[in-house]
């Protein structure tokens, strides 16, 4: 194993457990991700692994069937699964947001109805507050549920919905109040069954996005029109809360974008180094040229930094402490910094690396995701501002 991504401090189980996602994404994953990208096809077979390895109910608590474990577990086993495939991550990713809000803000007879069927991946997450005329600006949403007697009816379209197709449970966040700011929005648990077209009474997911990267997981737009749903089915039991609730999933989501970067940047890198050393010009491998190997030089501190800042933001939400301020670093550090680390690569593949035959292609084109979602690189500095000036 690499000298690069040593984490320090790790349980046993820790260890075991990234161990084995690591042995799984060498074997089932690398093996077949750019194939499979190339042709946008959902890697059912990669999911049904990922069931068998528990890693949907990574930590989801024992009293729900899942393993219980921490945010740094999760993240880590995150950085392996990205260095296989960023896509693959992003089947979990959604999910697991999902089954944290229900942890920490649903009622406990939501959790106990969602979380056991989460943990065993029988039931699959997305979460979704964008909408086609709004992604940083949360709270200028414009969907809306009107209270009807026992019920809400929803009216709305949203976008961008990674896992929209896919998903079972969709945590959508709506303005219940639309002159109270951020105590007007309310997340609903969504129910729906998966697949495209019309998926249960007045809700619609149109279709398939069609992206640059980041195939094979489906982003879709989602569409209320008249849509009923049971006032039981707001997250928590009471209207008003659904922006703090879905803060709270985006700062840990926050830490999770970091740890697809340091993947992401350390398979760029793996290639890079061993390219690097196959190619020769001028008589030798590339590699014993000092400008290449002052970029290899420059990308593994990049990968080192990145993951070191990621595992910083991890163990402080794991320690109960507030992590905003490390998980926006974070997120920041590593997606810019992937970013670089690919395009290293890239140069050093030379022509090569604009061969679809090559897989640092796929790489150039998941990167830029990672500065976009959860937070722009602008709403992150924003973010680690104004937490600095708070204190
Ligand atoms: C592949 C993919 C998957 C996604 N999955 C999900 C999902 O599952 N659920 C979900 O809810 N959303 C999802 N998103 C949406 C994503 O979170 C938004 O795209 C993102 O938050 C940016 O919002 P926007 O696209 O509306 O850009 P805008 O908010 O319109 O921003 C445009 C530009 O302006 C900048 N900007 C905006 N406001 C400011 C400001 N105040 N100061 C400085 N600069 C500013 C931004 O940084 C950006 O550069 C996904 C997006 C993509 C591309």
């Amino acid at each position: 194993m690499s000298r690069l991504q040593q984490t320090y401090g790790l349980s046993e189980e820790q260890r075991e457990i990234v161990a084995a996602v690591r042995a799984f994404v060498d074997k089932e994953i690398l093996p077949v991700a750019t194939e499979l990208e190339h042709a946008d096809e959902y890697p059912q077979a990669i999911v049904d692994g990922m069931r068998d390895l528990g890693l949907f109910g990574l930590m989801i608590g024992t009293e729900y069937g899942g393993l219980g474990e921490s945010l740094l577990t999760y993240a880590l086993a995150v950085e392996e699964l990205s260095r296989g495939w960023m896509s693959v991550s992003g089947i979990v990713n959604t999910h697991f947001i999902v089954a944290w809000m229900l942890t920490h803000h649903g009622t406990e007879e939501q959790r106990a109805r969602y979380l056991p069927r989460m943990a065993a991946g029988e039931i699959r997450g997305a979460f979704s507050m964008s909408e086609p005329g709004c992604g940083s600006d949360v709270a200028a949403i414009r969907t809306r549920a009107v209270p009807d007697g026992d019920d809400y009816v929803i009216d709305g379209q949203k976008m961008w919905l990674t896992n929209g197709g896919t998903a079972h449970l969709v945590a959508t966040l709506v303005k219940t109040d639309p002159d109270a700011g951020h105590r007007g929005m309310t997340t609903f648990l969504v129910d729906k069954t998966p697949g495209f077209g019309e998926v249960a009474p007045g809700l619609t997911v149109p279709g398939k996005i069609d992206k640059m990267g980041y195939k094979g997981v489906d982003t879709t737009e989602l569409v209320f029109d008249g849509y009923r749903i049971p006032a039981t089915q707001i997250l928590g039991g009471a209207p008003g809360r659904g922006f703090y609730q879905m803060m709270d999933g985006i700062e840990v989501g926050r830490v999770n974008v970091a740890a697809r970067g340091c993947g992401v940047a350390r398979r760029a890198y793996e290639l890079a180094v061993g390219y690097a050393r196959r190619r020769e010009t001028f008589g030798r491998p590339i590699a014993e040229h000092q400008a290449v190997l002052f970029r290899l030089a420059e990308m593994a501190t990049k990968v080192e930094a990145a993951h070191q800042m990621m595992v910083m933001a991890a163990r402080r939400k794991d320690g109960g402490d507030r992590n905003d301020l490390e998980a926006g670093m974070a997120k920041y550090l590593a997606s810019e910094y992937c970013k670089e680390v690919v395009e290293d690569s890239f140069r050093i593949h030379g022509g090569y690396g604009y061969s679809r035959e090559y897989e640092i292609e796929r790489l150039y084109r998941e990167a830029p995701m990672l500065l976009i979602g959860e937070g722009t690189a602008d709403i992150q500095k924003m973010i680690i501002g104004r937490r600095l000036l708070e204190e």
